[in-house]
C-alpha cells in the first residue's frame, strides 16, 4: 500500500561529477517490492513537482532507502535534489510500479540496465541471487567505460560469490546492437527473462528487438524513464 512520508537525507555519495546516491533515513519502516520507486514531491519555484526515482537499496533495509540519480542539465528536479544538505527533509509518496522481480523465474534471467538503469536492478539481482533456482542471472550494464558502471565492487563481489550470477559492460551506444548479438543471433533459446531499464528510446528499441525475436511479451519486462 503506498504511503506518503517525509525521508530526511542522512548521507550523499558522489559516484562521478553527475551522479550521486542519496540515503534518505525514514521515520517508519517501508515496504517494498525490488524494482519499485517512490515519487519524490519537490518544492521547487513555488510548486510541487512529483519526480520517480527507483529504489536502489534492498527491501530488507527498511529504514533508510537509496536513490541514486543524475544531474541533468537543466533540469529542476535533479537540480533541487543535487542542492540539498544531509539533515534535508524530503517528501515521497510510494511504493510504486509494477516492474518487479520477487523471486528468480525457472529460466535464464538478464538484465539490462543502461547507466542509472541500474538502480532498480540493484535490488531485483540481489532478490534473484538469493532466490536462485541454479539458472543463469545475466547482467549487462551499459555506461561510457567499465570503470562508471555504478556499483561495480559489489557486482564483482556478487559475481565471485554466486557462479550462476555474471556481469559485463557494453558502451551504451552498442547496448542494443550487443543484445540482439548475444540473445538473438546468438542461439535459438527463447525461454529467457528479460529486466530492461534506462533513459529514453534505447528501452522500447531492446523490448522490441526482444519481443521481434519471439521471447513472450510477459518475459520481456521493462521500465523506460
Ligand atoms: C519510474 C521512473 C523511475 C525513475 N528512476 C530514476 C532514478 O532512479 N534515477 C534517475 O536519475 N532518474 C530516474 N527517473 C527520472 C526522474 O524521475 C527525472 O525525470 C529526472 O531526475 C529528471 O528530472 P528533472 O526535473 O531534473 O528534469 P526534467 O526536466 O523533468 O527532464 C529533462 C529530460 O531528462 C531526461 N531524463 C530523465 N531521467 C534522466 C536521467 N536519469 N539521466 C539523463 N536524462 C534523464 C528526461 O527524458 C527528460 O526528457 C525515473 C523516472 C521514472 C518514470
Amino acid at each position: 500500500m503506498a504511503v506518503e512520508l517525509d525521508g530526511r537525507l542522512e548521507a550523499v555519495v558522489d559516484h562521478g561529477a553527475d551522479t550521486r546516491s542519496l540515503f534518505l533515513g525514514l521515520p517508519v519502516p517501508f515496504d517494498f517490492r525490488p524494482g519499485q520507486f517512490i515519487s519524490c514531491r519537490l518544492p521547487v519555484g513555488g510548486e510541487i513537482l512529483n519526480r520517480p526515482y527507483s529504489i536502489a537499496s534492498s527491501p530488507e533495509e527498511t529504514r533508510r532507502l537509496e536513490i541514486v540519480l543524475n544531474l541533468v542539465p537543466g533540469g529542476p528536479g535533479s537540480h533541487y535534489l543535487f542542492g540539498l544538505a544531509v539533515g534535508a527533509a524530503v517528501r515521497f509518496t510510494g511504493p510504486w510500479g509494477s516492474f518487479v522481480l520477487d523471486r528468480a523465474p525457472e529460466a535464464e534471467t538478464v538484465f539490462i540496465a543502461d547507466g542509472t538503469g541500474i538502480a532498480p536492478i540493484r535490488p531485483m539481482l540481489r532478490r534473484g541471487v538469493a532466490t536462485a533456482t541454479g539458472r543463469p542471472l545475466r547482467l549487462l550494464a551499459g555506461a561510457a567505460a567499465r570503470d562508471r558502471v555504478l556499483y561495480r565492487d559489489e557486482l564483482d563481489a556478487l559475481a565471485r560469490e554466486y557462479p550462476a550470477f555474471r556481469w559485463d559492460h557494453v558502451p551504451s551506444a552498442a547496448l542494443a546492437d550487443e543484445v540482439r548479438r548475444r540473445w538473438v543471433d546468438g542461439d535459438a533459446d527463447r525461454s529467457r527473462h528479460f529486466f530492461v531499464c534506462g533513459v529514453g528510446a534505447i528501452v522500447p528499441a531492446i523490448r522490441d528487438v526482444l519481443r521481434h525475436a519471439g521471447y513472450e511479451r510477459r518475459a520481456v519486462q521493462y521500465e523506460k524513464w
